[in-house]
């Protein structure tokens, strides 16, 4: 006896499988017949199921007093069945932010800031004080689960006076946690993009990689800079992060064209940007990457594997047995779609991804969609 059966679920690939479910587990794929579940889902042709989609790069620490979110409202409210927050809690709130993640419908985890205050401030990284080794480590040490890797904000906005001592002292803390990925966000310099990439390799995550800020990954000819070339080739992942003014439509179809892809598609969505635009959810960034060009699968691999792959969540990210019952129930949607970036350039589509559910450890949650689909109603 299952939990869940999805019958005729169709993969990114368009093989057809039937998927069981069991203590939040993916307990049998393929052909499954003569077998009993507490609730059976028969999906018809238009319906695909991908692994549960993660969102690398959010803000839903909800007593964040900048950048906030409640993370239902990012996560399977619409199909996204993990949300990365990137930083907003330090080691003076994760463990509240921690507990609060526990009531969540969808799967939270945290890249823990550097700076103990988190996004208290705008410009954590601007007083040394803030920048405690020992009692990060120990808030690592605390929610080995919870907290999936570390967040630096290196723009001179964040940094003040601080140069690149606070990137220093996040490399550090990566090393003395067991090589903990780490996030870092580029904006504004100083410092440049070259002396932060020199920093970089194995384990790093540039996010914010498409900015259109001076500050960008290409040089005013157009040319990747070889910093972050020579990052790249040490193993450095580079991840979307748009937000409210970190993609560019031009940087990303200059980046594209010489066959930089980004490894992760990630929002780093709060309430206002989720609300007002222009990021609205982690779908409707990835439909804008069709009208650049990447492929459906292209699309849902780095919103699933390559993003797990990247934080090491190793029960996720894939539809395999053993793994955590995450998965994503969608359509393709044919539509005239309108995209803005964070320079007020918009592109045009015609299609776009519609989440009709989020399945999370076996709990089926729809989207507004999802509740007034035929399939659910069976
Ligand atoms: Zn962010």
């Amino acid at each position: 006896m299952y939990d869940v059966l999805i019958k005729n679920a169709k993969l990114v690939s368009g093989e057809m499988t039937d998927i069981a479910i069991k203590d939040g587990k993916i307990a049998a794929l393929g052909t499954i017949t003569d077998v009993t579940a507490t609730r059976t889902m028969t999906l018809d042709s238009q319906v695909f199921v991908s692994a549960g989609w993660i969102d690398g790069h959010t803000h839903c620490y909800p007593n964040s007093p900048i950048y906030n979110d409640a993370p239902d409202a990012i996560g399977v409210t619409g199909g996204v069945t993990t949300v990365i927050d990137a930083g907003s809690t330090g080691a003076d709130d994760v463990d509240d932010f921690a507990e609060l993640a526990k009531a969540c419908q969808t799967e939270v985890r945290a890249l823990l800031n550097i700076s103990r205050i988190g996004l208290l401030r705008q410009n954590e990284l601007a007083d040394k004080n803030d920048i405690d080794l020992p009692l990060a480590k120990q808030a690592v040490e605390r929610h080995p689960e919870f907290v999936v890797g570390l967040k630096a904000r290196m723009s001179g906005s964040v940094i003040g006076e601080n140069g690149l001592a606070p990137l220093k002292s996040a490399k550090q803390l990566q090393h003395d946690c067991g090589c903990l990925p780490l996030m870092v966000h580029v904006g504004n310099a100083p410092p440049t993009l070259e002396d932060i990439a020199v920093l970089l390799g194995k384990g790093d995550i540039l996010t914010h990689c498409f900015n259109g800020k001076p500050n960008r990954i290409l040089t005013p000819e157009g040319k990747l800079r070889s910093a972050v070339k020579d990052a790249m080739e040490r193993g450095m992942l580079l991840d979307i992060g748009h937000g409210s003014a970190s993609f560019s439509f031009s940087v990303a179809e200059q980046s594209i064209e010489q066959g930089i892809l980004p490894d992760t598609i990630s929002s780093d969505i709060y309430c206002k940007n989720r609300i007002n635009g222009p990021v609205f959810g982690l779908a409707h960034l990835m439909s804008m990457f069709f009208t650049l060009g990447l492929s459906h699968e292209q699309i849902i691999e780095r919103v699933t594997a390559n993003i797990a792959k990247a934080l090491r969540l190793e029960t996720k990210g894939q539809i395999v047995i053993g793994c955590d019952a995450d998965l994503t129930l969608y359509e393709i949607e044919q539509t005239p779609v309108t995209f803005t970036d964070t320079e007020g350039d918009t592109r045009t589509g015609e299609q776009r991804f519609a989440p009709l559910a989020a399945i999370v450890g076996g709990n089926l949650t729809l989207t507004d969609r999802g509740h007034t689909h035929h399939v659910f109603h069976s």
